[in-house]
């Protein structure tokens, strides 16, 4: 496929990303049409961000009203949606304070930032170690970058940040060992880590290092960048293991389709960044807020719960399927270990008219909280005939 516009944007647009070749243009919830007319069925949710698929009508109207009222103003006044939006997030967690900015990355960065402050004032300047683990994704900027536990991200951009110890998922052993020889600010774990290939983290684990944070007043960051907001069949996915983070980083699925970071706060650390230790000046959008007040309203537990009957519907269409190694993730997060390469199934998917996406040596299935189930059903099947295919 050769177009003005795939012409642009090679000629034009930075070449970080290797793009499939089809322009998408429009979209109604889980399906969405190619400039050629095509439609797909859509299982990756632009990466799990459309969490009520595309311009839902909720979502639009909302958005679209906030849009014509006050688009922006700045963090220098008060506005209704961002406080509104901190007031449910609190509500719905049970945390004590947020802070808003644009990006996954940028929600961990204040996370850290939280973390670091927290421990200079109450341990000293040289306590500033940040855990986190083997085969983890936290962002791109240079420092979520150097919490990322794979080293291929971190080739040719050195010097990285100091003070990130990586260690081995589910080797509590080999974490409390660390633990006790680094002195550290926080840990920080996906639940499930994502980009890493949709893997679980074992309960066992989590509670080891819950307990050991609480017992030590280490800041414990859950990154739910990619698992919060319902996308795991509970509303973070901190919630399935029983654990209380002291910090949530969030982002992608909570705004709707809009940039919208979040990092929220227990009550201990909620006044620890005080007047310009902190800023975003896009930050708590009106408009974003507007857009995550619709989605986040109603990620209730009717709604939960069909995520997790949509889930195991998925789960058992595909255990056993020919050309299906394993399935494994939470809710609506699924990760497909297929005897074919996982690149080549996507793309032949697309071909056959289904959007997912890959994650490692995994196909990765995002799709949105609410697609019909019908749909649902007729891309699953559209997959589990690629995989089939002997190559
Ligand atoms: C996507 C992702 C990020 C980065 O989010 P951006 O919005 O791209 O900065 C961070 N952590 C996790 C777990 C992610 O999945």
């Amino acid at each position: 496929m050769s177009t003005i516009i795939t012409e642009l944007d090679k000629e034009y647009i930075a070449g970080t990303y290797k793009r499939f070749p089809v322009e998408l243009v429009s979209g109604k919830g889980s399906l969405v049409r190619g400039s050629d007319g095509r439609e797909y069925i859509d299982l990756g949710s632009g990466i799990g961000v459309t969490s009520f698929g595309i311009c839902d009508s909720v979502w639009t109207e909302a958005v679209c009203a906030q849009a014509a009222k006050l688009q922006h103003v700045s963090n220098l006044y008060y506005t209704e949606p961002c406080a509104r939006l901190a007031e449910m997030l609190c509500r719905k967690t049970g945390m004590g304070k947020v802070f808003f900015s644009n990006s996954g990355a940028e929600a961990n960065e204040c996370a850290i930032k939280f973390a670091r402050k927290y421990a200079a004032e109450k341990k000293g300047e040289d306590c500033f170690n940040i855990i986190t683990l083997e085969n983890s994704f936290h962002g791109r900027t240079l420092t979520t970058l150097s919490a990322t536990g794979q080293e291929h991200y971190h080739e040719l951009f050195r010097p990285l940040t100091p003070g990130f110890v990586h260690v081995k998922a589910n080797d509590s052993d080999g974490f409390l060992k660390t633990a006790a020889e680094s002195n550290p600010a926080a840990v920080m774990i996906e639940c499930v880590q994502g980009e890493g290939g949709v893997v679980p983290l074992e309960p066992e684990f989590v509670k080891t290092v819950a307990e050991y944070a609480e017992k030590n007043d280490v800041a414990l960051i859950v990154d739910e960048v990619q698992t919060g907001n319902g996308r795991t069949g509970r509303l973070y996915s901190y919630m399935h293991y029983g654990i209380e983070p002291d910090i949530v980083s969030t982002a992608k699925g909570l705004a709707g389709g809009l940039p919208l970071g979040a990092t929220l706060v227990s009550r201990k650390y909620g006044n620890v960044l005080g007047y310009g230790d902190h800023g975003s000046t896009f930050g708590g959008n009106p408009v974003s807020c507007a857009g995550a007040l619709s989605i986040l309203g109603r990620i209730d537990d009717e709604l939960l719960e069909s995520v997790r009957n949509k889930s195991a519907a998925v789960f058992s269409m595909l255990k056993g399927a020919p050309g299906v190694t394993d399935v494994r993730g939470f809710g609506l997060m699924i990760g497909i270990k297929t005897e074919r390469p996982a690149a080549e199934v996507v793309a032949e998917c697309m071909e056959r008219g289904v959007l997912c996406l890959t994650a490692k040596d995994r196909v990765r299935l995002l799709p949105a909280l609410n697609i019909p189930d019908d749909l649902l059903m007729k891309a699953v099947k559209i997959i589990i005939e690629v995989c089939s295919k002997v190559s």
